[in-house]
């Protein structure tokens, strides 16, 4: 077989993705028990959720508020009527026998995200629909050799499925979107992002053709991705497993798929031949969703600002280069917190702002990716690291000597403690801009070095950043690198 290199620019992926997303609502779709995560095991739970006879399901308003969020964010058209349908099927965690999901009229349908490429370059990638319906319960295999144990807190926990055209073309593309999906999600506050507790998962469907047709290939469906590696490590095994069949002269026939992290490796799980016929048919329980345009407009009003609009409002109104926009606003809270720190700045202007996102994005961002922690757990207060920005802008502290403050200032376990740090480290570290200290600096690192400043006289210049170095180095980081290279150059000049 050729190289797998050739074989890729030989052969186009393409991929669809299918996300679950959990609303989160404190009740469940369509009953009053609760969703919570931590409960016990059976304990939010009620004959309507279990399915027995005669229990009647009550769609959960809040339920429909949150997809619509979604569906309005992602450019979606509403249907001013949508019914529920059952999909039946038997499965041990589901009591019911069936699933209420959402069939022939998803709520939203035909919307679109845009996803930034590596070139600067965005795409679109479609939203074929977006629909409402239940999770089902927990099987829990892992406890007992020959048994299993079954939690139904699960069942009838409010789901959306966001299904996507088939419009990516490569792992990345597949992971991004991915990724902006849940960043959309959380920016709307209607799901937690958490793909370890299973609150938001993914089926990736994949198919390859030679580049350039136009035609789709069969595609296969890996179910049940739930971290970003997987996803991206079971697609590219997907797509590898594809090519050399073809390759090999066979045909990829449509199959269901699993993936194994372990050894790396999707296997077939269901043939189409075998597939469920679910017998959908009209939820006989549940009125029909009316969504009337006031709702709409009522939903369009409340929405919180988006990604796309927040990285837009930091390059206008804080005048941020739109690559650090981008980086902060990724994760909402952590640009929660660069909004504090900025309503913390004595001095509201650009060199501030700039000066507060760069140590975010660089001191922070290490800080919380050393400790594996989120912003949230971050303990250096806002209004502390506002007064640390301020004074590398002024210019009474150096950059480099804000790496230092900030690293004590990490020491301070209350406010008041690491206001008292700051205030001190300002001192130690302040810079120096008295011209005659500095200018003595110089004449000595100079005469110390005489060498060099020989083969600088003769035309090597870039020795300069040698001198700065040392200088910078003698006077412990506190040397206004400004005056120190007026100066320098002024010496060796003369
Ligand atoms: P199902 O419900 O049987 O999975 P759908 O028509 O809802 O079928 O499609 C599911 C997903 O498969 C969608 O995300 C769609 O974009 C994707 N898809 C459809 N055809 C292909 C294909 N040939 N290659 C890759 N993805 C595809
Ligand atoms: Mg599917
Ligand atoms: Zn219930």
């Amino acid at each position: 077989m050729e190289s797998m290199n050739v074989l890729n620019s030989k052969y186009e992926p393409v991929i669809g993705l299918e996300i679950h997303a959990q609303m989160n609502t404190a009740s469940k779709a369509f009953c009053g028990c609760s969703t919570d995560f931590h409960s016990s095991p059976n304990t939010n739970i009620c004959p309507v959720c279990l399915g027995y006879p005669g229990a009647l399901p009550a769609l959960n308003e809040m339920l429909v508020d949150s997809i619509l969020k979604m569906g309005i964010a992602t450019s979606c058209r509403v249907r001013e009527e949508s019914i529920f349908a059952r999909k039946n099927y038997f499965y041990p965690d589901l009591t019911k026998g069936y699933q209420i999901t959402q069939f022939e009229t998803p709520i939203c349908h035909g919307g679109f995200l845009k996803i930034n490429l590596k070139n600067n370059e965005t795409k679109k990638i479609g939203i074929t629909r977006i629909h409402m319906e239940e999770d089902a319960g927990k099987s829990i295999h892992d406890f007992h050799d020959d048994s299993s144990l079954i939690d139904f807190n699960r069942c009838g926990v409010p789901l959306i499925e966001i299904v996507s055209e088939p419009d990516m073309n490569s792992v990345d593309e597949a992971t991004r979107f991915l990724q902006k999906i849940k960043q959309t999600l959380v920016y709307l506050e209607i799901n937690d992002g958490n793909m370890e507790e299973g609150s938001l998962r993914c089926d990736a469907n994949i198919s390859v053709r030679i580049k350039g047709d136009k035609k789709l290939g069969t595609r296969t469906e890996i179910k049940n991705l739930n971290s970003f590696k997987n996803v991206s490590d079971a697609v590219s095994a997907e797509i590898k497993r594809q090519i050399s069949l073809i390759e090999s002269g066979e045909k990829v026939s449509y199959n269901t798929m699993t993936y194994n992290a372990k050894d790396k490796k999707t296997t077939a799980t269901r043939s189409k031949e075998e597939a469920h016929d679910y017998r959908y048919f009209p939820e006989p329980d549940l009125v029909k969703v009316k969504v009337t345009k006031e709702k709409i407009e009522n939903i369009k009003s409340i929405l919180p600002e988006l990604p796309e609009q927040k990285v837009m409002r930091y390059v206008t109104e804080f005048k941020l280069p739109s690559a650090d926009a981008e980086e902060i606003s990724h994760d909402k809270d952590f640009a929660g917190y660069f909004e504090r720190v900025v309503s913390e700045l004595k001095l509201k202007n650009e060199n501030n702002y700039r000066t507060a996102g760069n140590i975010l994005r660089t001191d922070v961002r290490k800080v919380l990716n050393d400790r594996k922690i989120s912003i949230s757990e971050f303990t250096v207060s806002a209004k502390v690291l506002a007064g640390l920005a301020e004074s590398v802008t002024s210019g009474s502290i150096s950059a480099s000597a804000s790496r230092e403050v900030f690293n004590e200032i990490l020491f301070g376990n209350t406010d008041d403690e690491q206001i008292k740090i700051l205030e001190n480290s300002l001192k130690k570290y302040s810079q120096v801009s008295d011209t005659g200290k500095i200018e003595s600096l110089v004449k000595k690192i100079l005469e110390e070095n005489p060498e060099e400043v020989k083969r600088y006289k003769i035309g090597e210049k870039k020795l300069a950043g040698f001198f700065v170095g040392k200088i910078m180095q003698e006077s412990k980081g506190k040397a206004n690198p400004k005056i120190v290279n007026e100066l320098l150059i002024k010496n060796l000049e003369d």
